[in-house]
């Protein structure tokens, strides 16, 4: 039977609210919501790729007022073809790449507009782990060098250092005998966890996880993918997944947000996106994941062409040029993300049209 969602709800009022840009102002809804850990609003992160002497600059649209929230302790899924901006999204939240606009809350400090000493401690409870650790690990570094380098950062005394970095190895399923090995040392999956174990030394609230398993076996994936659900509920952890694997996507994540070229086209919890996808893109993706019985026959659906330049997206829907369903208007107007039930958003003419 379907739920109706109770649409007075704190968690449905905030959602609406923030999806609407109206925060509302009631003292008593004010009281009655919880404030996300980190809340982006129209994020924008454009790079200027050629300088022009005459004419226009040729600019690099990688995202455009893009508006998502992670609550405490849930996992959103960043989901979209390469291209499509989830990993820049991830570095402006972190401010590793400064957006052109937008604003972005951390427990509702605006990163955006601290300046470096407060920044580096907003940053420690944001951390990044990246696709692949033996790049983002020092490889003259022990594994002792990396943690207490990190530690010390986390501004730990020396004579907690040590025990805190056993600690840490211990809650990445490391042993004290791994402490003066080098990166080269370990296994793919080993230096995952090591670059885990780093981001924890701050221990933050937020992980950002870029790919975090896409460089591993399946198998190591798979430990890794438990071990860090483990640490997120060991540590109450939230996560931003950045991720093409859809798979592991639907097992991980709380909701899911789907980009095209830029621009959210579709928000939900991941038990809606998997089961009813409505823009047409994010059927197509669900459609690509792999099912795990040869019996079972899928009527797969396919995109037309490449993902167009970011340089020049298309005028209307940014997804026009390849949707199977444009139709009129789809070219000319730019869908707007509307509210669907339980907290779900949809960037499509037809999915606007049929809700309004
Ligand atoms: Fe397709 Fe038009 Fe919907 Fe864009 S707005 S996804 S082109 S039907």
């Amino acid at each position: 039977m379907q739920t109706i969602p109770d649409k007075n709800s704190p968690d449905q009022i905030r959602n609406d609210a923030l999806f609407l840009g109206k925060i509302p102002s009631s003292p008593h809804i004010e009281e009655s919501i919880s404030v996300p850990l980190l809340e982006i609003r129209d994020l924008t992160i454009h790079f200027i790729v050629h300088r022009r002497v005459t004419g226009p600059n040729v600019v690099v649209h990688a995202a455009d007022k893009v508006s998502l929230f992670v609550k405490r302790g849930e996992t959103l899924g960043l989901v979209g073809e390469s291209g499509s901006g989830k990993t820049t999204v991830g570095r402006g939240a972190l401010r590793l790449i400064e957006p052109t606009s937008g604003e972005v809350f951390l427990n509702g400090q605006n990163i955006l507009k601290v300046h470096t000493r407060k920044l580096r401690d907003m940053r420690r409870k944001m951390q990044m782990v990246f696709q692949d650790p033996a790049d983002s690990l020092n490889p003259r570094f022990t594994c002792r060098q990396t943690l207490v380098d990190a530690l010390s950062h986390a501004c730990y005394g020396s004579q907690d250092i040590l025990r805190k970095a056993l600690d840490l190895l211990e809650s990445v399923g490391l042993n004290p005998s791994d402490l003066d090995k080098y990166p080269h040392q370990f296994s793919g999956g080993q230096q995952q966890r090591i670059a885990i174990a780093r981001a924890l030394a701050f221990t933050p609230e937020l992980l950002i996880l870029d790919e975090p398993t896409a460089s591993l076996d399946v198998s190591v994936k798979t430990q890794v993918t438990q071990l860090l659900r483990e640490l997120q509920k060991k540590f109450n952890l939230s996560f931003i997944l950045i991720s093409h694997d859809l798979s592991n996507v639907k097992y991980m994540t709380n909701r899911v947000a789907v980009m095209y070229l830029g621009q959210i086209i579709e928000i939900g919890n991941t038990s809606d996106i998997f089961s009813k996808p409505m823009h047409p893109y994010t059927r197509v993706l669900i459609d690509s994941v792999p099912v795990p019985d040869p019996d079972q026959k899928r009527k797969r659906a396919s995109l037309i062409g490449e993902i167009p330049s970011a340089t020049e997206p298309p005028a209307g829907c940014r997804f026009h040029t390849r949707c199977p369903i444009r139709f009129e208007i789809c070219d000319q107007k730019e869908p707007h993300l509307a509210k669907l039930a339980n907290g779900h958003m949809v960037a499509c003419h037809l999915v606007n049209s049929s809700s309004e």
